[in-house]
């Protein structure tokens, strides 16, 4: 017996608006869509659709509406009907359930509960649009004081920096997880804009190479993709130790998604699941990590900065503390809400902490330590717009990564089945009638318009609070109030209660 699971979207279709176009049935991977020769009518199949929107946006006639199902399960506040459903799903399969993109659970995003200062009168606030205000950051190790030589030169022999011209990145995702031309497009926005885009564990395709002066690339526990080459492309190497979506876990990209090109790029099999293992098995401890670092540094003749990533766990400020004394230039802390190509639901869901609060206690670490200037930090994870930089900057953050923003950008409409390979956005699949959607192009122009946008508001944030650079924002919780946390909470932000 297979349990009968009632779609979770149903499709509704305006009779009165549809011509029989056959567009939504031609633009839909799921095959919900087809041409009932019967009634000589449209018809829909809802229990494939993934309500990712393409038909509703591509009807000529705006015939289509696709609607939340409302099941008629008795359901209470303890069984949901989507828990039961993935009970019926289990004992139909016998399988681990697979998700994709971050963490749709009702935990506290601590960025809504922040608000951020303005100055007035006695610290008057600075007109961005009149005097100038800096958002160029360098991520790197610095120096905690100004060094001279003997004739009283200023002594600039800083290691290797990356130079951003606006706090923001571009965070991993490989070749593989996402088409290749949405990775054209993260790759010609970075190059415009002055930052950075990160290949992930996909290993980075020879036509990108052109790219390589705004590229980081990964070396992650599967090593897929890494050689001399590809490491001396590269303006920065990113360790991936961890990832917010799945902490404890490795990567996982699904055999249907292994391409041709893609094998190539990642030197694996075609069409055979690609999992990654969750420890790097040369890495048990910080020293092992620091051989790691010093392997790559030497590889590469100490011209690139090293970025270790990890996951947002509960020790991730003595983790971090560990990293910036193993000799890597930046940290990446990836929260539990960050997206994911593919991850198992119950560790996605249960697995991790918010990057806020990660982000705050390993701030405070490096500072208590004397070692915030060895090493750069990243925060990710669900940085949804300026105003989350904003505060991610003044809890901590150099600078931030930003994914799922950067993918909405290019058209996703968070359906969350980027496991499937059939994402009709042409964003998240392998298959070249889907990926031709995607123009690279105007997917990079709409890449620079979102960060452009954000640089904007960032400025205008900035100058309300009185301040003109990064640097002064950086770590300047003063400028932070809470608003209904509770004492532990703001504890461990290191920030007061609005009205405080
Ligand atoms: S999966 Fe997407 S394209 Fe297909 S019917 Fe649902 S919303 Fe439309
Ligand atoms: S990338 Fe594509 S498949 Fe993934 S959530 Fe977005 S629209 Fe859906």
């Amino acid at each position: 017996m297979t349990a009968y699971i009632p779609p979770e979207f149903d499709v509704v279709r305006d009779f009165a608006l549809c011509v029989s176009c056959r567009v939504c049935e031609k633009q839909c991977a799921n095959g919900v869509h087809f041409f009932d020769g019967k009634s000589k009518k449209m018809a829909a199949d809802p229990s494939k659709c993934v309500n990712c929107h393409r038909c509703v946006c591509v009807c000529p006639t705006h015939a289509l509406k696709i609607v939340k199902n409302p099941d008629t399960y008795r359901q209470n506040a303890n069984w949901s009907g989507q828990s039961m459903n993935e009970v019926y799903r289990q004992a139909d399969t016998g399988g681990v359930l697979l998700s994709s993109m971050g963490n749709p659970s009702a935990y506290p995003v601590y960025f809504d509960r922040i608000l951020v200062n303005a100055s007035q009168v006695t610290n008057p606030p600075i007109d961005p649009l009149r005097e100038p205000m800096e958002t160029a950051v360098y991520l790197g190790k610095k120096d905690v004081e100004i060094r001279r030589d003997i004739n009283g030169r200023l002594v600039d022999d800083l290691p290797p920096q990356l130079k951003l011209s606006v706090p923001i990145m571009f965070s991993a995702m490989s070749y593989g997880s996402i088409s290749y031309n949405a990775h054209e497009s993260l790759a010609r926005a970075a190059e415009k804009l002055g930052i950075y885009y990160n290949t992930g564990e996909g290993g980075l395709h020879r036509d990108f190479y052109k790219y390589s002066k705004n590229t980081i690339v990964q070396v992650a526990s599967g090593r897929f993709g890494v050689h001399a080459e590809y490491l001396a492309a590269a303006a920065a190497i990113e360790i991936k130790m961890g990832q917010g979506a799945k902490p404890g876990i490795g990567g996982h990209l699904p055999g249907m998604k292994i391409s041709d090109e893609v094998s190539k790029t990642r030197m694996i099999p075609r069409g055979i699941d690609a999992i990654s293992p969750a420890p790097h098995h040369d890495i048990y401890s910080i020293e092992d990590l620091r051989q790691l670092i010093y392997t790559i540094k030497e590889a590469t003749a100490y011209l690139k900065p090293v970025i270790v990533k990890v996951a947002a766990v509960h020790n991730v400020a003595a983790i971090a503390s560990g990293i910036a004394r193993s000799g890597a230039d930046i940290i990446a802390i990836d929260g539990f809400r960050g997206g994911t190509g593919a991850a198992p639901t119950r560790i996605r869901d249960n697995v991790g902490i918010p990057v806020e609060l990660a982000l705050a206690q390993v701030d405070s670490r490096l500072r208590e330590e004397g070692i915030r200037d060895a090493v750069s930090v990243v925060a990710g994870g669900s940085i949804r717009s300026s105003a989350d930089v904003v505060k991610a900057v003044a809890l901590g953050a150099d600078a931030c990564y930003i994914g799922t923003a950067a993918l909405l950008a290019l058209g996703c409409h968070l359906c969350r089945s980027c496991h499937t390979g059939k994402c009709n956005w042409g964003i998240a699949t392998q298959r070249e009638d889907l990926v031709s959607r995607l123009d690279p192009a105007e997917g990079s122009e709409r890449l620079v318009n979102l960060v452009t946008a954000w640089e904007r508001e960032i400025q205008e944030m900035m100058g309300g609070m009185g301040i003109n650079s990064i640097e002064a924002l950086k770590g300047n919780r003063l400028m932070l109030r809470g608003v209904g946390l509770n004492e532990t909470e703001l504890k461990i932000l290191g920030i007061s209660h609005a009205g405080a």
